[in-house]
């Protein structure tokens, strides 16, 4: 009972946060929502914004003609978009692959401090050394990377395709060197087989999921369905009716018959889940535990600085601009656009 109490108190936290009143009062509000979609419009810009980000900036992004998406399509969107100027609500290594992709447009975001730990822990000069030490190996790397690691690649991937790409590869008889993501790795080699060779990186966010924690969930909604991102350790994955990228979970969200779904995510995604399906009760995973730094974070502390107030003074100011070295660039290029060409073949 003690468990049920505690796993009851989490969902009581989390919905109270969901709820919880922007402390901004609402008529400033609507003017920086206001003073953003004129300046948008003015500057020929376009708003490119992860799930994971704020409620307000997905709004905002929907409601300009922008997009909420993951980082496979918000990259894909970002090059395809006619507009002169991308605006990044994300983390930094999304403004560089923007910028790579589309090195003729002006890629801005509203804070350039939003990085992520996984490209915080894979220093390029460190990751080359381990690369030249294995050359027998295909480097695929996560997104979730700076300039220098992609452009160190044989391939990019993001989580919705790795499994496609990785199956692919050791069908052709490939090794794997896979950076900089161990749970996503680890999960990868187990679903296809491949023989990998793992860095040893991790989100911070996902890291935070645990077993424990769902399975007494479990016990006050048996019915829940559970979704999992792999960047979760492999006991939280093993609990999973669904694995998947950010969209491959609201997809599961949206098809799966069961009216309560626990999702281990950052709860940015609740934003999207919220829309799609109303009706269905929505459960944050919780990253309560033994070796837990918070109850049930689930929030990327680097997504949560992109704000209104940012995004108005950067269209403003057109400050935060994302530069990437353009030699460094076209080689970044080409892993990037070997995976958006291996995604277009596989639709
Ligand atoms: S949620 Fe994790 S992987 Fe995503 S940006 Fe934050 S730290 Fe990086």
């Amino acid at each position: 009972m003690a468990e049920q109490a505690i796993a009851q108190e989490l969902v009581r936290e989390h919905l109270a946060r969901l709820n919880e009143p922007s402390p901004m009062p609402p008529s400033e509000r609507d003017a920086l929502r206001n003073r953003i979609k004129s300046l948008l419009k003015e500057r020929d810009a376009v708003l490119v914004a992860h799930y994971y980000t704020d409620p307000e900036i997905q709004a905002l992004a929907e409601e300009t003609g922008g997009c909420v998406s993951d980082s496979l399509e918000m990259a894909r969107f970002g090059r395809d978009h006619p507009a002169s100027q991308l605006v990044v609500a994300g983390v930094k290594f999304m403004g560089e692959t923007a910028k790579i992709l589309s090195p003729e447009k002006r890629v801005m975001m509203p804070t350039l401090e939003a990085t992520c730990s996984l490209d915080i822990g894979c220093p390029a000069d460190e990751f080359a050394a381990f690369c030249d030490q294995h050359p027998d190996r295909t480097v695929v790397v996560y997104a979730n990377t700076s300039a220098a690691v992609k452009a160190r690649a044989d391939w990019v991937v993001t989580s919705s395709i790795a499994l496609d790409v990785v199956d692919y590869l050791d069908s052709q008889g490939e090794k794997i060197l896979w950076a900089p993501d161990k749970h996503l790795g680890d999960y990868v080699a187990r679903e296809t087989g491949a023989d990998v060779l793992l860095w040893d990186g991790a989100c911070i966010v996902h890291e935070e999921f645990k077993a424990q924690g769902i399975l007494d969930l479990k016990k006050v909604y048996p019915e829940a369905a559970v979704l999992v991102h792999p960047e979760s350790p492999a006991s939280v994955v093993a609990l999973a009716d669904v694995v998947g990228s950010t969209t491959q979970i609201i997809n599961a969200a949206r098809d799966l018959p069961n009216q309560q779904v626990i999702v281990a995510t950052d709860q940015g995604i609740f934003y999207k889940l919220q829309q799609l399906v109303p009706h269905k009760e929505l459960i944050i995973a919780p990253t309560a535990g033994n070796g837990a730094t918070c109850r049930s974070c689930a929030n990327c502390p680097w997504m949560a600085m992109n704000g209104l107030q940012n995004l108005v003074t950067v269209l403003e100011q057109g400050g935060n601009e994302i530069e990437v070295d353009p030699e460094l660039g076209a080689k970044a290029m080409k892993p990037l656009t070997r995976m958006l060409d291996f995604a277009a073949a596989r639709r």
